[in-house]
């Protein structure tokens, strides 16, 4: 059964360690967080980004096969399903269709209009134990087609939404989506210790977790950050797994291009990159 992220997150900031959002595109990458997780006796959110969901046949679709697939694998941890940067619409269609969880990006609104969406959807996400994302000041890199350059967050303003009563909070630390350039300055401690000292308990969430070296990583959730968004590196790692075996013909041999032995390179790399996340981020063994 899905979870809410709201336990699991609570556990983690008190337990100083953070739970690692794996974003889905398909059967193969669910199935392979899923079995990792379930492995390491780790929680486990699945991110789906509203583009992510369109390309899986919809928030229902998604649903049906995350929930089936709990079932079907015997997975046991907590299993939270969430919206990534989602739209107000797109939060609403999630709820409706039967996500756990839902971010809700008003981050490219003006503060006040930010306030006023995110606090309808924490009376909604409230009443059906949901729960909510916010995000405040953008996280750079490629968000919704838009390129930014990893800005920091107003702490005043990181506390406004807190104060919402969201579940967790998002926040610009100059954080990037994607890859990191080879001239990145790195995350800026100052402003998390800032936006923590400020909000108090609320688990934070760093976006952009591809590339950031292990001891920023560390030092991030020593500062309060208690979930971390990866994607880019899980895909990544299926691509050059999937590469390699074509590169060695392998689809040629046999039966080698039955999907089934296709994308088992894939899967297992996603399966080995989870693992090294859960690691890092210090969640194994507390599910
Ligand atoms: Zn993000």
């Amino acid at each position: 059964m899905l979870v809410s992220a709201k336990e699991m997150l609570k556990k983690a900031k008190e337990g100083h360690y953070a739970v690692g959002q794996f974003n889905i595109n398909n059967l193969e990458w669910t199935k392979a967080i899923l079995l990792t997780a379930q492995e390491l006796n780790s929680p486990v959110i699945l991110g789906v980004s509203e583009g992510a969901g369109k390309y899986m046949c919809g928030y229902k679709t998604i649903v049906g096969m995350v929930n089936g697939m709990i079932e079907g694998l015997g997975i046991t941890v907590p299993v939270a399903l969430h919206l990534d940067h989602g739209s107000y619409e797109g939060a609403m269609k999630c709820i409706e269709a039967g996500f756990s969880s839902v971010m809700f990006d008003g981050s490219h609104y003006p503060i006040e209009e930010n306030i006023a969406k995110t606090t309808e959807l924490v009376k909604l996400t409230n009443e059906l134990g949901i729960s909510l994302e916010a995000e405040v000041g953008a996280i750079g890199g490629e968000e919704d087609g838009v390129i930014g350059s990893g800005e920091c967050a107003d702490p005043d303003e990181c506390k406004m939404i807190a104060d919402l009563g969201v579940t967790m909070l998002a926040a610009g630390i100059g954080n990037i989506h994607g890859k990191y350039p080879a001239n990145w300055p790195g995350l800026s401690f100052e402003t998390l210790e800032a936006i923590s000292d400020k909000v108090g308990a609320m688990p934070l969430v760093l976006h952009g977790g591809t590339g950031i070296p292990a001891e920023m990583i560390k030092k991030a959730i020593g500062l309060g950050v208690s979930k971390i968004n990866v994607n880019t590196e899980c895909q990544l790692a299926f691509a050059e797994a999937t590469r390699k075996y074509v590169e060695a013909g392998k689809d040629l041999e046999g039966k080698g291009f039955d999907p089934r032995k296709l994308l088992a390179p894939g899967v297992e790399a996603i399966k080995a990159t989870v693992k090294e996340k859960m690691e890092l981020f210090g969640s194994v063994g507390m599910a």
